[in-house]
């Protein structure tokens, strides 16, 4: 089954305005015509509305929100909700290891913003991945086949669909390490097989699947070439125009 590839670039705590739209308008200006591949951009809070009122948003790029809150609104300081975001983003990025890690966000945790984003019309991009020192341990099938169940547990077939899933081994993000393919190909085929089991083949052979962990221009297209890699979650590579939009252009299937 053929899935549209989708490449987002996750800006984590980077980009004033100004220089958010300095950056929107240099990828812009080069984008190609994205019919066969989904680009999002995943600026910080600060910078979304600006960026989505910017003429990027002319070119068919889509916005994603890099966390969001479960509840809608209410005494929650500092937190964003997914109505918040509804009607002009597209994704929210849930469960991303950064985010797991230092503000210790469980399974649980991740599993209520998954219902959350459905709730107001956000696709959950959902991140997995397994430490450095769970992966020298030989661990990665027992944290996936943990995270994976534990963020998608109650979802329906209708709400399988509008999920993406992003595998993100966490000594990969930000180091320069990045997984091979074929690590990256193995664990991009569990996370499918346990969709499967959570919410059907259906699902699965429909369901998104990225690779995140320092994605360059150098290692993206045979990291996009496996089969069951559907697209990258770029970091730092996404705050260099050339080098996102060399990415983009990696992951773009060529016309046969
Ligand atoms: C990320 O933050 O999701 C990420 C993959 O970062 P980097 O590309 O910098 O490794």
């Amino acid at each position: 089954m053929s899935r549209t590839p989708l490449v987002a670039g996750n800006w984590k705590m980077n980009k004033t305005v100004p220089e958010s739209l300095a950056l929107v308008a240099e990828i812009g200006a080069a984008l190609p015509r994205l019919d066969a591949v989904e680009v999002a951009l995943l600026p910080p809070f600060t910078s979304l509305w600006p960026v989505s009122t910017s003429s990027i948003a002319d070119s068919g790029v889509v916005l994603g929100a890099q966390n969001l809150y479960w509840e809608t609104s209410g005494a929650f300081t500092g937190e964003i909700s997914p109505t918040m975001l509804s009607g002009w983003c597209r994704y929210g990025l849930i469960g991303h290891s950064e985010r797991r890690r230092l503000f210790g966000e469980t399974d649980e945790n991740v599993n209520r913003k998954v219902h959350a984003a459905l709730s107001a019309g956000l696709r959950p991009m959902v991140a997995v991945g397994e430490t450095l020192e769970e992966n020298e341990a030989g661990r990665t099938e027992e944290v996936l086949g943990r995270q994976v169940p534990a963020g998608l547990a109650g979802l329906d077939e209708a709400q399988g669909l509008q999920v993406v899933m992003a595998y993100e081994p966490v000594w990969a993000i930000g180091t320069g390490k990045t997984a091979t393919p074929d690590h990256a190909e193995q664990s991009c085929a569990l996370i499918r097989r346990l969709v499967a089991q959570a919410l059907g083949t259906a699902v699965a052979e429909s369901v998104r699947v990225l690779y995140g962990g320092s994605v360059t221009p150098a290692n993206a297209a045979e990291l996009m070439s496996q089969p069951n890699i559907d697209g990258a979650l770029v970091g730092g590579a996404s705050l260099v125009a050339a080098d996102f939009l060399a990415i983009v252009a990696a992951a773009t299937p060529q016309p046969a």
